[in-house]
């Protein structure tokens, strides 16, 4: 889809979904249980629901119903027995009651990003945040407060403009919930840390439905859960992060780009210079397939220290080989986070995976370069980013998140646009990275999680997961938010 169209699709969605479901319409609607199996919503409870609700009301009858359940990643085609748009805490905190006292299997979407398809379902409701998108910043405090609809875009753009940032991630139309609650990777993040990092407390309502405060002074066990842990325990209804320097809200940052031919010794440069990197630098690498056997790669480049000391600090990178173009200078921030915001529109069909990299070896390389060219070029977004820097000094076990001593991430994926496509892209995206996981850390960044089973889920948190189980025992002993990188209550 265009992004003209994009614009137009949203609007709609936003304006017909607004539309109000008539009440005569309402009728027993088929549904499946948390556990998968078939119950019926009854026609008055739907009702006694939305009497109190303030957001809207979707079922299949409505005419917007097969926008209102579009997520990011087209390949998720589900159909979802209710979606209701929330616009307060108080609609959330209805929708979560009718969900547990139903038994209904529950998806929570904000910016309904998440690759694996974890916003969606099929006959269950989708809790819809993406009304709710306040910012709001105090600069004497210097903090910022974002409502869980909010994308990356409109946090940015209230806290830009006062040379502030939050570290976050690298696509404007990313949606800051999931995003945050799965640790938050980017290109700030080796100075500034993740993005739970900066996180300094939420509002949560968790699957009892009662409103709670996590913090490092409320709840802390929660707080230490909900950094890391994704949505296993509640819905967030608020956000509030510490805001950090970008004066004048610009950055020194751009690309370099190499012919493909060059990869080899391009990966060999990256991984060898980067180990040592210093921590106001972000140095990223990938590849790009453009057409069937045309492709580039880039080197990725984010300076964060003195701006006199830069070009200094980025001879090495930018002297290295011979570069079809060098566009690194100082940018506006704000425009420099729009630039793969096309390369990852929404509702293509995307299969996109990833892992950390504890150790380099060049084997890796080797497999990677492999099957790159394979499968009519749909293989075709790359890259890996180093990690260190102010994320290591974080200890493994004061946050949920793991991998805090894993030198990069690594994220290889490809979209198309034809559905009949999907079981024998997603298949061949599966065999490619069976020849690559033997040379990655069996641990996952938990928002690049695909189609791992629990155990890998498990193995992933490694010694973080016991207390998780805990945590989630505590607040979510049903498991009422299973639709995510899954906690497992032991009770
Ligand atoms: C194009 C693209 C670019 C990306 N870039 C980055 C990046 O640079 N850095 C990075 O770290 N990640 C990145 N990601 C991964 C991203 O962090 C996850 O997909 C994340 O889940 C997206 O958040 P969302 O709110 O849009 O997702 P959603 O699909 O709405 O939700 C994802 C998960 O979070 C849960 N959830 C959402 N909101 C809440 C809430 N308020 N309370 C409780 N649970 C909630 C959902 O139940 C679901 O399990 C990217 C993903 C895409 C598709």
């Amino acid at each position: 889809m265009k992004r003209r169209d994009f614009i137009k699709h949203a609007g709609l969605l936003s304006v017909a979904s607004h539309i109000p479901i008539s009440r005569a319409s309402i009728h027993d609607i088929q549904a499946l249980s948390l556990e998968g199996n078939e119950i019926v919503l009854k026609k008055t409870d739907i009702l006694e629901f939305m009497s109190s609700f303030q957001g809207s009301v979707i079922t299949k009858e409505h005419y917007d119903y097969d926008m209102a359940r579009l997520v990011w990643n087209g390949v998720w085609d589900k159909r979802p027995a209710l979606i209701v748009f929330c616009e307060s805490s108080s609609d959330i905190q209805k929708a979560i009651n009718f969900s547990r006292e139903q038994n209904l299997i529950t998806a929570v979407r904000a910016g309904g990003h998440s690759i694996s398809g974890k916003s969606t379902c099929d006959g269950g409701i989708i809790i819809d945040l993406s009304r709710m998108r306040k910012t709001s910043v105090d600069l004497q405090r210097k903090i910022v407060t974002v409502e869980p609809g909010c994308t990356l875009y409109d946090m940015d753009s209230k806290t830009l403009p006062h040379g502030y940032v939050v570290p976050a991630g690298v696509v404007s139309h990313t949606g800051v919930a999931g995003l945050t609650l799965g640790g938050g990777i980017g290109s700030l993040m080796r100075m500034y840390g993740l993005t739970i990092d900066n996180l300094i407390s939420v509002d949560i309502i968790t699957a009892d439905g009662v409103m709670r405060k996590a913090s490092k002074d409320e709840n802390p066990d929660l707080f230490w859960g909900i950094r890391g842990g994704g949505g296993n325990f509640g819905i967030v209804t608020s956000f509030e992060y510490n805001l950090r320097p970008l004066p004048n809200g610009k950055v020194i940052v751009g690309v370099n780009l190499y012919d493909l031919k060059y990869a080899k010794e391009i990966w060999d440069f990256y991984y060898d210079y980067s180990e040592d990197l210093s921590s106001d630098i972000m140095l990223n690498a990938g590849m790009w397939n453009v057409t069937q056997g045309e492709g580039y790669f880039f080197l990725g480049t984010l300076f964060l220290g003195d701006e006199n000391k830069a070009d200094k600090a980025l001879k090495t990178i930018r002297n290295f080989g011979k570069p079809l173009s060098d566009d690194v200078s100082k940018k506006d921030f704000i425009e420099h986070q729009q630039v793969a915001d096309k390369r990852n529109a929404h509702y293509r069909n995307y299969y996109v995976k990833g892992r950390h990299i504890d150790e380099y070896d060049p084997k890796l390389t080797e497999n990677l370069m492999d099957g790159w060219m394979g499968v009519e070029g749909r293989f075709d977004t790359m890259r890996v980013v180093r990690f260190g820097g102010a994320i290591a000094e974080v200890a493994e076990n004061e946050t949920a998140w793991v991998g805090r001593n894993a030198k990069w991430d690594i994220e290889v994926g490809g979209h198309w646009s034809d559905r009949e496509k999907n079981e024998e892209y997603t298949q061949w995206g599966r065999d490619y990275w069976k020849n690559l996981t033997p040379y990655c850390a069996e641990r996952i960044y938990i928002n690049e999680l695909m189609d791992e089973d629990q155990d890998f889920v498990a193995t992933s948190y490694g010694q973080n997961y016991g207390r998780l189980v805990e945590i989630k025992n505590k607040y979510d002993p049903k498991n009422l938010f299973r639709l995510n990188g899954n906690i497992k209550p032991s009770i």
